[in-house]
Formats: C-alpha cells, structure tokens, sequence
C-alpha cells in the first residue's frame, strides 16, 4: 500500500476523535468526496461551457451549468455565478481582476480586527498590487460603521470589501452599499465564512445590494474545498475572463462536482436544520465562557464563531491553542481588537461550533467542552 493512504488513515483517526472547533473547518459528505476522487479529475476543459479549449467537454459542460444553476438556488439569485475558482482567495483575485487596476484603492476591514489576508495583507499579493486602505472595529469590536464612511470620503476606494475571518456579529450590508453610493465605489462582500448563514436565511442576504460576492464552499457551506464568485450580470464577462484566463488555467471538473453535490445538499430542509443549530450551540458555548469570566470580544455572537479574549488571563492564544491540542482540542489562536501581541502569539483564540454540530455535538456537548478548555486555561495559569 502506498505510504499516503497510511498517513490518510491517521489523519482519519484525528478527525474522527479530535474535538474540532475551528470556525473555518467542516465535515463534508461522503457524496462530496466520491465526486472529488472522481475520474472528472482527468478533464482538461479550459473555458467555460460551450466555449472550451478542447475536445471531449460534453459531459463536464452539463456538469459546470448544473452547478452553476443550482448554486443560484442555494441563494435564489440571479447573479451571474463563476464555479471555476480554486479557492476563496482565487476567488477574491479573480473580483478582484474584474473591477480593479493595479494600484486602486480598495478599503476593507483590518486584518487584526478580523479581516483576511487576502483583503490587503503586505504579505498577500491583494496588498502589493492594490492600495489597501482600512476600516476598524469599535472599542467593543462591532464594526465601525462611521469609520468606514470617513475612510471612504477620505480615500475615494474603487472598491469597498465586507467580510471577515473573524468577525462574530451580523454584517450590516445596507450600510456598506450606501456608503459605497455615496463614493462611487463597487461593493463587494466576501461571505466565505457565513455563506451557510447566508443561504439557511439566519443572516441578511447580500445578493441585491453587493456587486461581486464571492466565498469558500469547504466552511459553514459543509462542502468540497474551493471557491465560487457570483456577480450582477453586468460584471459576468469581466469576472469569467480574471478567472480563466486572467488567473486560472483549466478548471478542477472534480472539485466543480463537488461543489455541485455541496449545493444540492445546502437546498434539503436537514441543512436549514444544521445551520440552525450551528448558530443555536455557539451562543450557548459563548454565553458558558462569559459565565465563567471570560471576555468575548463583542461580549458575544450572532454566527457560528466567538473570540475568547486572553489578555486579561495572562496566557496567549498561541499558549492555549497548544495546550489544547495536547488534550484532543482543536481551535487557533487569533489576534483581538487592539492586539498588543504578534500575529504569532495573539491574545485570543477564535472557536466555531460549524465542525462539531456537523458530528452531532449538542449545545450541552459545546458547554461541556467550555468547562475542558477553561481547565487547561487554568492549568497554563497555575504552571505561569
Ligand atoms: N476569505 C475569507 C473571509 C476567509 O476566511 C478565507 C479563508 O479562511 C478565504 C477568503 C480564503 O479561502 P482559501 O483558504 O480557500 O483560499
């Protein structure tokens, strides 16, 4: 046997028996990885349906329209959808590429008050080849909406970015399209981490008010690894071409079944259910932390992830996520508003309930595991 299917068995064996709360991971079907292990794998198909750079493209071509429709349904939108991108941050670049020279000015939420890398990190490419400007959070860690209409008078962006990595409370869409009116700006949302908030109908919708949205399939969505781009149909031709060939070469056809077989498992009934609970048992976690006397950034949550606050505890969120991983716990350590750590220590920790409600974990199952990972806070302190 191939020395790889011994290393898939362990990390099998992980999965199955490791308590895993962090916010950006899932489980997805067994339906999900028979269409990623799939012979589509093979495929060359370069273009888009109808329009490809080879031969043989009868079936991936019904495929790649199948999923594009029904991935339209998930979220009862007409917006023009791109199934191709690799990833969430393919998918950023290729809206990204579509509105945007080098050099725009883009204005996003900062990355230690819960944006993500590719919103204009000097370490991503986003940062290089654009010029990011930034919004912030409040003192209690809500976003602030004031900032953001002064920042974008102030820096006149092409483009305004909603979504975050690490944000815990509703997105207020409406006021991020009149601030981009009121500038001239395109909106655009990127929704990977609530995009099955989003289409379980338990946060408000961005179709409508944003002009590109783009998100992961692999998080809350509980699919395949990848990306997706929806756009009004305006912008379809642009953000097709940033995608293949602006960005992309040939399509992973396996990854696009995946992503079909995603969707249709996010329009059953069974997955309004699961997100429901998804949300229900992250309240009740987080409310068991503030119990015990823990500082929650925001002092709690409307999604399925929370901040756990360490700075007043003494210990960082580097500390606590290893220790935790020492007792089966899986989260990471992530920075807070007004972080006075670096980005490789923090003083928080970021915990989701998508992965384990996913495993069928109640909200008693979550609170008992606040009381586990509030022990091995207590026993970092007590080693200081
Ligand atoms: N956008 C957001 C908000 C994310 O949180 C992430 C990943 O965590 C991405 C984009 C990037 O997705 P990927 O890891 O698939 O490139």
């Amino acid at each position: 046997m191939s020395k790889v299917f011994e290393i898939i068995a362990k990390e099998e064996k992980r999965q199955r028996e490791n308590i895993e709360l962090i916010a950006s991971e899932n489980f997805c079907s067994e339906n999900v990885q028979k269409a990623v292990g799939s012979c589509l794998t093979n495929k060359y198909s370069e273009g888009y349906p109808g329009k490809r750079y080879y031969g043989g493209c009868v079936h991936v071509d019904e495929l790649e329209d199948y999923c594009k429709e029904t991935w339209q349904k998930v979220f009862k939108t007409d917006y023009h959808v791109n199934v191709q991108p690799h990833s969430g941050s393919g998918a950023n670049f290729g809206a990204y590429l579509a509105v945007l020279k080098p050099g725009d000015t883009v204005l996003s939420l900062e990355l230690n008050n819960g944006g993500h890398l590719t919103h204009g990190s000097p370490v991503n490419l986003s940062g290089k080849i654009f010029n990011f400007v930034f919004y912030g959070v409040d003192e209690k860690g809500y976003i602030d909406y004031n900032d953001l209409r002064e920042k974008a008078l102030k820096y006149k962006p092409q483009l305004i970015l909603a979504g975050a990595s690490a944000y815990p409370r509703i997105i207020d869409f409406k006021k991020f399209r009149e601030v981009a009116d009121e500038v001239g700006a395109y909106f655009m949302v990127d929704m990977a981490h609530i995009a099955g908030l989003i289409a379980a109908g338990v946060h408000p919708s961005p179709f409508g008010l944003a002009d590109l949205i783009t998100t992961t399939t692999h998080k809350t969505l509980r699919g395949t690894r990848g990306g997706l781009i929806f756009c009004k149909q305006e912008l379809a031709k642009k953000v097709d071409s940033a995608i293949f060939p602006g960005t992309q070469g040939g399509p992973l056809q396996h990854v696009i079944a995946g992503k079909a077989v995603t969707a249709e498992e996010a329009l059953q009934p069974e997955y309004k259910t699961y997100i429901e609970n998804v949300v229900k048992n992250c309240k009740a976690m987080c409310d068991e932390f503030i119990k015990m006397g823990y500082r929650v950034v925001t002092g709690g949550t409307d999604n399925h992830l929370f901040l756990l606050d360490l700075t007043d505890k003494g210990v960082s969120g580097k500390q606590v996520q290893e220790a935790c991983d020492e007792v089966g716990i899986t989260l990471n350590k992530n920075c807070v508003p007004n972080e006075t750590r670096s980005p490789m220590q923090t003083s928080g920790v970021r915990i989701g309930t998508a992965a384990m409600t996913t495993k069928g974990f109640t909200a008693a199952q979550f609170i008992d595991t606040a009381h586990k990972i509030d022990e091995v806070i207590k026993k970092l302190q007590a080693n200081l």
